[in-house]
């Protein structure tokens, strides 16, 4: 089988590229392991900047009658109860508020969208291996599931977009920072919160942060970040956990005082965040390119933002005759558009991860709009040329 654009993984950044290129004309494939729609350790907040691509395509207000809830603020709480409210207005290029939606239902909605523009999608194929020439990867061998039959797919361009399992290269993901590595997270959908109105909050404590969010009718997304020691601990019992992490912030205490929960307890890890140099054969986007620190809420939003550029440049490569210099053009121009943002995540991941964001900290990030609007267009702002 082969196709003008292969891309690996139907995540938000794989749907969204596909759909894109499908509607640009190209003949496109997605290879994605899961049958969707499929849960997803994640702490389910898409940032206004995600927001407004689902404006742009018209899947905004399907997904508000799937359930999704409205989110006006950010709230951090720092484990002494210090609590800076951000609202999401303030946010630059974005819809001017957030969602609290589950994965499996705006994955699917993604997925199925790529589809509905044309491009093909094979579920439960998992991809095993990349196909190279000439210095460039123009296919992949891949395993049908459940049976197992071995397959090979080929194409004028391949986008990894498997998000944290980078299929093509999963050695090359170098630790540029050891200390992150001890990191683990854990999720679970719960009801019986006490109300936290339109907030997303994040509670900070001595061994990581968690947050909280309101999804689809009385659920919630409970997802944390802790050391690797407390989770053994802890032993996939939910209030054993909740007092080693959150309970530890007040606030938490309080919003968790009558939590249930209404999913398996999920983790994955350990977690390396940070933004690594992206191979010159072919096209990475997503959590396949850089896996993005989770307080600052952007991982979803910049998945989908890289399959947009990505469908640019290809199509651009496409109309130019010039496949061979695509992947690192690319690379140059995924690292222009998203370097600040990772620049301010590497600042403050130490404060985050390390005990607390901190009451000082807290207490001296600006209150007034304009000065957080400057703050925020600092930091998630599209850099011009
Ligand atoms: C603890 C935690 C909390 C987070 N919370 C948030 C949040 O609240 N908001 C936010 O915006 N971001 C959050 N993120 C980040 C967010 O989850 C990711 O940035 C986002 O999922 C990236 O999308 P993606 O499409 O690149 O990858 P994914 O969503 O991981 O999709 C990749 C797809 O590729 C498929 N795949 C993998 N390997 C193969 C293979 N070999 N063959 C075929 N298919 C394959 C997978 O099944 C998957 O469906 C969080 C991350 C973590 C770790």
């Amino acid at each position: 089988m082969s196709w003008d654009v292969l891309i690996i993984g139907g995540g938000p950044a794989g749907a969204v590229a596909a759909a894109d290129l499908a509607r640009r004309g190209y003949r496109v494939g997605v290879l994605e392991r899961k049958r969707f729609p499929r849960a997803k350790l994640c702490g389910e907040f898409l940032a206004p900047t995600g927001v407004a691509h689902l404006q742009h395509g018209s899947l905004l207000d399907p997904l508000l009658r799937l359930g999704a809830h409205i989110v006006r603020e950010a709230a951090f709480i720092s484990s002494r109860g210090h609590r800076y409210t951000l609202p999401l207005a303030q946010f630059p290029d974005g819809a001017g508020f957030g969602l609290g939606i589950s994965r499996a239902t705006l994955d699917h909605l993604l997925l199925e969208c790529a589809r509905a523009c044309g491009a093909e999608v094979l579920e439960q194929v998992c991809v095993t291996e990349a196909i190279a020439s000439s210095g460039r990867i123009i296919g992949v061998r891949a395993r049908m599931l459940p049976l197992g039959k071995r397959v090979t797919f080929l194409a004028s361009v391949v986008i990894d977009a498997s998000g944290r399992a980078r299929a093509l290269d999963p050695s090359s993901r170098s630790l540029k920072s050891e200390s992150d590595s001890q990191f683990f997270a854990f999720q679970a959908h719960v009801s019986g919160i006490e109300s936290i109105g339109e907030a997303v909050e994040l509670y900070f404590y001595p061994s990581g942060y968690g947050g909280l969010v309101r999804l689809e009718g009385d659920l919630y997304n409970l997802c944390g970040l802790t050391k690797r020691e407390i989770l053994r601990r802890a032993e996939s019992d939910l209030e054993r956990l909740l007092t080693l992490t959150l309970r530890q912030n007040p606030r938490a205490r309080e919003t968790l005082r009558n939590a249930r929960l209404e999913s398996p307890l999920t983790g994955c890890g350990p977690l390396r965040f940070g933004l690594e140099a992206l191979p010159h054969t072919h096209v990475v986007i997503g959590d396949a390119a850089a896996l993005m620190d989770p307080f600052l809420g952007q991982g979803i939003s910049n998945a989908m933002e890289s399959g947009l550029l990505a469908a640019a440049l290809v199509d651009a490569a496409f109309r130019m005759g010039d496949l061979r210099t695509l992947a690192s053009r690319y690379a140059r121009a995924f690292r222009r558009r998203f370097i600040r943002a990772w620049r301010a995540a590497a600042l403050l991941r130490p404060v985050a991860l390390h005990g607390d964001l901190g009451d000082r900290l807290l207490a001296r990030l600006p209150e007034r709009a304009l000065a957080q609007h400057l703050l925020l267009r600092l930091i998630f702002g599209r850099k011009i040329g």
